[in-house]
């Protein structure tokens, strides 16, 4: 196929760069949600996103839900937690902040661990806290960081919550389909992710993978009626959805599980994002930039967080950057004005990587020129 000249590359943490195939599959023909076609649909998608980790496939199940990847965080905190136990939460980064937020919202008083955002998980504190209270029943964990892109240990928190018999439930909202996931070993009670990262699909469906035993056992203190896991995992077993589904992008999603089990599923694509996150690092270290993490082996393969240099604004950075149909991605609330983000999920190939660089060289160039402001 000839390279399409308007094709924008979107380096930002989802919504991704989608392919043809992805694309196409919105305008299948139109479709009911009470058809008996959307119940196959439905029952396809549900499947396909729990074998993605055929592990998953014995004791979990999926409930999807019409909202993103926070409908799904907050559904499984919603529906998950017991009112008379004490969830934990760890917090290195934006999104285990929400997780805090949420839980507060729905009425819990958890137990708030970690606030230093370039900091790896606190297991020793975990350890502690976990042999004090004995309410605490569950931790609520980001696997990937997407504010700075570390990959937290979660082998080695799942080692100390076994220790302790206490349950994991898993922000995966950036890593499901691009990381490991260890659904036999860690003691999973659910992890919550999104069809717009790196599954490659478009922002509508959001869901959560929780034991099947869970989400057959109503839970009377759930403070929602939307994100009702056990309700919608109902009906979704009848194959009669609650409410209207974002159908086309559910479409999407069917056609973006086809293409990762076409292209050998999650660990293929995570060795494909390996060789592309290896080729921007040695790209932007040769360029002198800086990452935002000290430790080269606390990133993911997914999204790289690189100090923004004094001489330049993010603003100008992007700007110039979309010029050559690059979408990069600015730091959050404190980190905003001193790092920019790389993520390299999406359709994207070592290609995209290697016009993204000289590009960005150029910006830098500019930007130093005395002649140029
Ligand atoms: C993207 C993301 C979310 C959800 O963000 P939405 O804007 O609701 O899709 C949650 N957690 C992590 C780690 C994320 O990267």
């Amino acid at each position: 196929m000839p390279a399409d000249p308007d094709r924008i590359r979107l380096l930002n943490p989802g919504p991704v760069t989608l392919s043809a195939g992805v694309r196409a599959a919105m305008l299948r023909p139109d479709l009911c949600h009470r058809q008996p076609e959307f119940a196959d649909l439905m029952a396809r998608v549900r499947r396909g996103l729990v074998e993605v980790y055929p592990a998953a496939a014995q004791e979990f199940a999926a409930v999807l839900l019409t909202g993103s990847g926070t409908a799904a965080v907050e559904a499984m905190a919603a529906s998950l937690i017991q009112r008379e136990t004490r969830p934990m939460v760890i917090r290195n980064g934006v999104y285990g902040e929400r997780i805090a937020h949420i839980l507060a919202t729905h009425g819990h008083e958890p137990l708030v661990l970690g606030d230093d955002w370039l900091a790896p998980l606190p297991l020793e504190q975990i350890d502690a806290a976990l042999a004090a209270d004995k309410r605490i029943r569950q931790v609520l964990v980001v696997h990937h960081e997407t504010t700075t892109g570390r990959l937290n240990d979660l082998n080695a928190l799942a080692d100390v919550c076994l220790a302790h018999g206490a349950r994991m439930l898993v922000d995966t909202v950036s890593s499901f389909g691009g990381e490991a996931i260890d659904f036999d070993r860690w003691p999973l009670d659910a992890v919550s992710a999104t069809a717009n990262k790196c599954l490659h699909g478009v922002p509508g469906i959001a869901f959560v993978i929780a034991r099947r035993r869970l989400l057959e056992t109503p839970n009377p203190s759930c403070a929602s009626v939307y994100l009702n896991l056990q309700n919608n995992y109902a009906a979704q077993e009848k194959t009669a959805p609650l409410f209207t589904p974002a159908v086309q992008a559910l479409q999407a999603l069917d056609a973006a599980l086809d293409e990762l089990k076409q292209l050998g599923g999650w660990a293929a694509r995570h060795n494909h994002y390996a060789t592309l996150a290896r080729r921007l690092r040695s790209g932007l270290a040769d360029l002198g930039l800086q990452p935002l993490l000290d430790d080269p082996a606390a990133y993911g393969s997914i999204l790289t967080s690189v100090k923004l240099p004094d001489s330049l604004s993010f603003d100008l950075l992007f700007d110039r950057l979309y010029e050559q149909r690059f979408v990069i991605y600015p730091g959050q609330r404190s980190l905003f004005a001193k790092i920019f983000r790389i993520a390299n999920m999406g359709d994207l190939t070592l290609a995209d990587i290697d016009e993204f660089i000289p590009a960005l060289a150029a910006v830098l160039d500019q930007t130093k020129s005395p002649s140029q402001s």
